[in-house]
């Protein structure tokens, strides 16, 4: 993921995120083998997919991270799994770094004098 120094751009990761169950045993709604993708700044679920939203609310400042390159001798780049934040719930994540995705700064940011039209509105493929 090497820069180019001429560009505005920036990568970032796609992320699949798997639902585990450790010890076979969840209190919330954590079915096995469920799972999302993380794209950009969409979570998106295929039809019937579903996660919990406790359990989504301690996932969900790991995976800007995630996505993004990092040391691998970082443990945010080797720990892949995250864990319910019911002390009692064997429901876990296993977050996956499956493709990249190059952005323009100009078409995210919101600063006023960098901005361009959005990425998600130049194409409906990226919407
Ligand atoms: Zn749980």
């Amino acid at each position: 993921m090497q820069e180019d120094p001429t560009s505005d751009g920036f990568w970032l990761y796609d992320l699949r995120v798997d639902t585990i169950v450790a010890g076979g045993s969840a209190v919330c709604r954590h079915v096995e083998g469920e799972s999302f993708r993380v794209e950009g700044e969409l979570l998106i679920f295929d039809e019937g997919q579903k996660v919990s939203m406790y359990a989504l609310a301690a996932l969900l400042p790991i995976l800007p991270v995630k996505q993004r390159a990092t040391s691998p001798n970082d443990w945010i780049s080797t720990d892949a799994e995250i864990a319910c934040p019911d002390p009692n719930c064997g429901g876990r994540f296993r977050v996956t770094r499956t493709d990249k995705r190059w952005f323009s700064h100009a078409e995210t940011t919101g600063l006023p004098d960098s901005r361009k039209t959005p990425y998600w509105q130049k194409s409906e493929d990226q919407a």
